[in-house]
């Protein structure tokens, strides 16, 4: 098992990602989920420094001036998330860490941890079910809604840069899947 191992998953939004790290989280208590911050206003049902760590993008941008992010993006227009290098630096010294975070930062932290990371992209089984399960979610309004859609397809290319590919259909056996490659990666 490598020194500090970081488990990634990545996908387009709504293909399952936040639903899968819950179970991955449930079935293996020693990982610990890096929260990472954002500019993007809190949904109903999140908790400020559960979900993420929510900021004013001034609170932002002096983090990124303090070198305090790993990695950040601007994944959608004036939307901004990051990954805080105290989540995963001082979590990682004791467990592996879980991050669920967008494609490019994923190969991004790719590149800076090489095999100590497992990048697992999480696929929609469809482009159409993928706007489904973003509908019937509800958490968008209709510009957010074409924004994460027109960003899907330019992720899914991305797809073979990453260790594995999970196809998110029926959800248990994803899960399954998910859980025996991070299982395999950390020799559990
Ligand atoms: P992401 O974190 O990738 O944006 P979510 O985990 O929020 O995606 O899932 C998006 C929506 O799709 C949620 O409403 C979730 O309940 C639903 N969902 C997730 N996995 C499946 C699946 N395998 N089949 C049907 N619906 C799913
Ligand atoms: P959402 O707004 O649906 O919670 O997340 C939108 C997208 O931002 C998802 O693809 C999510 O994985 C990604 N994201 C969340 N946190 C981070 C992060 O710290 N860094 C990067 N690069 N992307 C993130």
């Amino acid at each position: 098992m490598p020194d500090r191992p970081i488990v990634v998953l990545t996908a387009p939004s709504g293909a399952g990602k936040t639903t899968i790290a819950r179970r991955v989280l449930a079935a293996l208590p020693q990982l610990r989920f890096s929260v990472s911050a954002t500019t993007r206003a809190p949904r109903p049902t999140e908790t400020d420094g559960e979900d993420y760590h929510f900021l004013t993008p001034e609170e932002f941008q002096a983090r990124i001036d303090a070198g305090d992010l790993l990695e950040y993006e601007e994944v959608y227009p004036d939307r901004y998330y990051g990954t805080l290098r105290s989540e995963v630096e001082a979590q990682a010294e004791h467990h592996p860490v879980l991050l669920d975070i967008d494609v490019k930062g994923a190969l991004n932290v790719k590149r800076l941890y090489g095999d100590a990371a497992l990048v697992l992209f999480i696929a929609p089984p469809s482009l159409d079910e993928l706007r489904r399960r973003l509908e019937s979610r509800g958490t968008e309004d209709p510009a957010a809604l074409r924004d994460r859609l027109n960003r899907a397809e330019q992720e899914l290319a991305k797809a073979d840069a990453c260790d594995a590919v999970v196809v998110n259909d029926d959800l248990d056996v994803a899960v399954e899947e998910t859980l025996t490659r991070i299982r395999q990666f950390l020799e559990l």
